[in-house]
């Protein structure tokens, strides 16, 4: 009960924004400023309790597949995923469940060491005696509170394998004589591996919105028939960009169809590239190998693999759900013009910006 009012504030939040049409990249700046909020007013100070946090974890999850406006039903990214930082997959949103245990830590820690501080003084005075904060059990009569942080001490102990190596660990999150939350965090986060097309997907060059549907894309993750099919949700499957019996897959869509492929062959003809193709797993190799680096031509061609995802998927959605076709020029005209405003417009070297004109 004590937590409603957070709970009600965050809910009254996400119905203001879920009206308006927001793409997944808007989403998730409203998922991370309610989670700031969170951060900033909450957990830093207090422990919630777990059903709280679960409670939370699940509004930003609703809130971004849109499952709170009813319009589509599934999650398609587990939210421990997409808590984990970008390099290693995720989108870099911090869980509720996860932040609170590190501020919790953060506080532990600073009884360990902080016991000048008047609170801490206190803390030392009634719970500890003579224990340290490492060791000390809890008794019944002892507030909920306490008995949390000593329960989040225990799983710490527990998961790092003893109080020396906690405090090593902790020891290691300090920046300008502060323990940094969120590098506790990024420690305490289930390790997984760095993905090779974290250069590719999040290209400085590129769109956050176009973005998001590119890592959507290369974890196969799309709502593409195919997958439909499988889900049980369609029992038809045929492509609406080549109009053919194709069956649309991801692979299909980018850029096996006849429709993508012209339209990426003008893009890549555009940039006066000349190695291309049209099979997934081999042009994703070839961005995540060859093409990650920092130069100009390295990342407007990055941009070009984005920008084409993001218009073909759309001309994709636009001729199923609003029955409007574009011919592939008209999209190849657009994806220029997309890729232009930003160059143009941004911190575009003098000699990048003439070479793109020239093209
Ligand atoms: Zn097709």
């Amino acid at each position: 009960m004590d937590c409603n009012p957070l709970l009600n504030r965050i809910s009254n939040q996400f119905q203001k924004w879920s009206s308006k049409s927001l793409s997944y990249a808007g989403r998730i700046q409203v998922i991370k400023s309610v989670i700031l909020g969170v951060q900033i007013y909450w957990t830093s100070s207090y422990i919630l309790p777990m059903k709280v946090l679960q409670r939370i974890d699940e509004m930003n999850r609703d809130f971004l597949w849109g499952k709170s406006d009813h319009k589509q039903k599934v999650s398609l990214v587990a939210w421990e995923k997409i808590c984990q930082g970008k390099k290693f997959g995720g989108l870099g949103i911090f869980s509720a469940k996860l932040w609170n245990f590190a501020a919790a830590l953060k506080n532990i820690w600073y009884i360990h060491v902080n016991k000048e501080l008047l609170w801490i003084k206190w803390i030392h005075g009634t719970y500890l005696k003579h224990n340290d904060i490492w060791t000390v059990n809890a008794k019944t009569t002892d507030s909920w509170l306490w008995k949390q942080m000593l329960k989040i001490r225990d799983k710490a102990l527990d998961l790092t394998g003893g109080a020396d190596n906690l405090k090593l660990i902790i020891g290691s999150c300090y920046k300008n004589s502060k323990v940094k939350p969120s590098a506790l965090y990024t420690i305490l986060s289930p390790t997984s591996l760095k993905v090779p097309w974290y250069n590719t997907v999040w290209g400085n060059l590129n769109y956050p919105k176009h973005s998001i549907i590119s890592w959507l894309a290369v974890q196969n993750r799309l709502l593409t028939q195919d997958r439909l099919a499988r889900m049980g949700v369609l029992n038809a499957n045929s492509c609406y960009l080549c109009n053919g019996d194709a069956i649309e897959s991801r692979d299909h869509l980018f850029f096996e169809c006849e429709y993508s492929m012209n339209v990426w062959n003008k893009i890549m003809s555009w940039l006066n590239f000349r190695w291309r193709s049209c099979n997934w797993n081999c042009m994703l190799e070839w961005f995540t190998t060859s093409l990650r680096g920092k130069g100009f031509k390295q990342r407007i061609k990055r941009m070009a693999f984005n920008t084409s995802l993001y218009k073909i998927w759309n001309e994709r959605n636009s001729r199923i759900f609003i029955q409007k076709s574009k011919g592939p020029d008209q999209l190849v005209k657009e994806i220029k013009v997309d890729m232009l405003i930003l160059i143009l417009n941004g911190n575009t070297a003098p000699e990048d910006r003439e070479w793109v004109l020239s093209l």
